[in-house]
């Protein structure tokens, strides 16, 4: 009885409060090109210059106490509705084996329900468009952000579209569909997908659009909890080196950092480092030769590390918002090959029990590469999906199993441990 299923969870939808004037009533929208600023909709985008928007929320009085994502719901863009799947509150582990003298921490993002970071910029804007009367939503993605948002989606008992590129990892587009979610494959690559979304939702007026680019401001300031946390955690963070496609992650967390500066809880900004791989990299690219505008990257889309290749293509003014970010609290973008990638991930799993998938891996391979910059400590790498994301491309997956007939010798077994546990160690 699907159909009867369909319309119980749409009446459930209509019962809902919206609380009049849009129902966010502590956050005002500015544009981050023209500085206009206007009231919260569910499409924050400026209507003076067509750019992106910030969702800046009010200053509550205090940094509020603790140390969890919703402890700081003061300072997001939410009103009372609260869509949860625990999200945020994720560990921060010193990597004490890769780094023995030094600071440097992963913050442990592949932890988060559906495995990425992405439930945090879900969370949040997942509740605002419930407080701003959505009807329904949709999101194009890589296939972290669809595996999230429909996991969102199904909380708030909305319908919920995915567009992703044709080719994205299976395990992805299973969780998207595990969540109840439509599915649409998109031919071409995630800008393809990016003006499906875009497309679908302008035809039908009442959804909200969470691709986690910069089209949706309250999930972009979302991302402003990872640098609460760690405030909370370890003070002030030196520096926080952060995958990237078009940056809205960066964006966020420098969000965060900003507030706390201007309200006097922290005395200088982090260092912020945005890592995108080298087979799609045109804010990188843009940074290496001193632009202060980045172009979308013309070459075609290559490299394992999929969740961050974002080519910008019709939308390169979010890879300038994000330059300008890194540029303006002295940051760096790199852009590290697949060779470094993977050397990052065997690393991570081996020496520290850290299953990154390749996006993940980046901020590690970002650190080594910059190793001359005297980066400000301590140093967090946002470790930000976990390797089951993509298993297909671990490196060294296939072929590790030891081969033994039953009832082999244990000391042949133990032997052939031994030699593989020596061949890890750095
Ligand atoms: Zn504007």
């Amino acid at each position: 009885m699907p159909g009867k299923g369909r319309r119980m969870h749409q009446d459930a939808r209509e019962t809902l409060p919206v609380e009049p004037g849009g129902g966010l009533s502590d956050t005002r929208l500015v544009c981050f090109f023209c500085g206009a600023v206007r009231a919260p909709d569910l499409h924050p985008v400026c209507r003076a210059c067509g750019g992106t928007m910030i969702a800046r929320t009010s200053w509550p009085g205090r940094l509020p106490a603790g140390r969890r994502f919703w402890e700081f719901a003061d300072l997001l863009p939410v009103s009372r509705h609260r869509v949860s799947l625990g999200e945020g509150g994720t560990p921060l582990l010193k990597l004490d084996r890769l780094f023995p003298d030094d600071e440097v921490y992963a913050k442990a993002e592949w932890t988060n329900a559906t495995g990425s970071f992405k439930d945090r910029g879900s969370a949040v804007a997942m509740s605002a468009a419930m407080s701003l009367g959505a009807k329904g939503i949709i999101c194009a993605s890589t296939g972290n952000n669809a595996a999230s948002v429909s996991a969102f989606a199904a909380r708030a008992g909305l319908p919920c579209i995915v567009a992703l590129p044709k080719g994205t990892p299976a395990n992805k587009i299973i969780q998207a569909k595990a969540h109840g979610a439509i599915v649409l494959e998109v031919a071409g690559d995630f800008s393809d997908a990016y003006r499906e979304a875009e497309r679908i939702q302008r035809a039908v007026p009442g959804w909200a659009n969470l691709t986690s680019t910069y089209v949706n401001a309250y999930m972009t300031a979302a991302h402003a909890t990872i640098l609460y946390e760690l405030h909370a955690e370890i003070g002030a963070v030196g520096t926080v080196i952060v995958p990237i496609g078009a940056g809205p992650m960066l964006d966020g967390i420098m969000q965060g950092a900003q507030t706390l500066h201007e309200h006097g809880y922290l005395e200088r900004l982090p260092r912020p480092v945005g890592v995108q791989a080298s087979g799609c990299a045109p804010i990188a690219a843009a940074f290496a030769r001193g632009l202060d505008v980045v172009a979308a990257w013309a070459a075609p889309v290559s490299g394992i590390a999929g969740s961050i290749n974002d080519p910008l293509r019709g939308y390169p003014d979010d890879g300038t918002r994000t330059l300008r970010i890194m540029r303006s609290a002295g940051g760096h973008a790199v852009a590290v090959t697949d060779a470094q990638i993977e050397r990052a991930m065997l690393d991570l799993g081996r020496c520290e029990g850290i299953a990154a998938e390749p996006a993940a891996a980046t901020p590690l391979a970002a650190l080594r590469d910059l190793a001359d910059k005297d980066l400000p400590r301590p140093i967090v790498l946002v470790i930000s999906g976990h390797a089951l994301k993509d298993p297909a491309a671990q490196p060294g997956a296939s072929g590790q199993s030891l081969d033994v007939e039953a009832g082999a010798a244990p000391a042949a077994i133990v032997s052939a441990a031994l030699r593989q546990f020596a061949q890890r160690m750095l």
